[in-house]
């Protein structure tokens, strides 16, 4: 969906969207969606901003990725709120008058408009947590064997004692 800086000049625009996956490219990041996308919000050129536009809204999507300790498919439903601000591409400073502060690095930039699409791919990444772990209690891939421990207990010697052989070892 294409929010129009030409048609935000006569109105604001509302969005109530669902996006199916594959609607929204999320492949090259090992992420799938694993329901539809519901997104819910507005999109408005701020009266007197020189041009702002602000986007608005929230989502709720469950996605799908490879838990970081046992390797096995893990959900992660989202539920997030955003509430971004563009300025025309034209307002780019110029690279030797760049000076970026805390505020302004919140800022993106708009040509014609903005696909509500991208912005959504966007808040997905940034939402989705960066240690991504199927249970809090996760136990992981064994070191010894590498069996999924969540699944079978294996005889492997815990790692904190194969640190200390490990230790004993090198002093000897
Ligand atoms: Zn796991
Ligand atoms: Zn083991």
């Amino acid at each position: 969906m294409f929010l129009s800086v030409k048609e935000l000049e006569l109105r604001k625009i509302g969005f109530d969207k669902i996006f199916e996956p594959g609607q929204i490219e999320f492949t090259g990041e090992g992420l799938e969606q694993g329901s539809p996308l519901h997104a819910i919000g507005s999109a408005e050129l701020l009266p007197e901003s020189g041009g702002q536009l602000r986007v608005w809204g929230s989502y709720t999507v469950v996605m799908g990725a490879q838990c970081d300790r046992c390797l096995v498919r893990a959900r992660f439903p989202l539920e997030a709120d955003f509430d971004l601000y563009y300025r025309p591409a034209s307002d780019v400073p110029e690279a030797d008058e760049v000076k970026i502060d805390a505020g302004e690095a919140e800022i993106g930039f708009y040509e014609d408009g903005l696909e509500l699409e991208d912005i959504l791919r966007e808040q997905v990444l940034l939402v989705l947590p960066m240690q991504r772990v199927c249970s809090e209690s996760c136990k992981g891939i064994c070191p010894g064997c590498g069996k999924n421990r969540n699944e079978t207990a294996c005889d492997c010697k815990p790692e904190v004692s194969d640190r200390w052989s490990a230790l004993r070892n090198l002093e000897l």
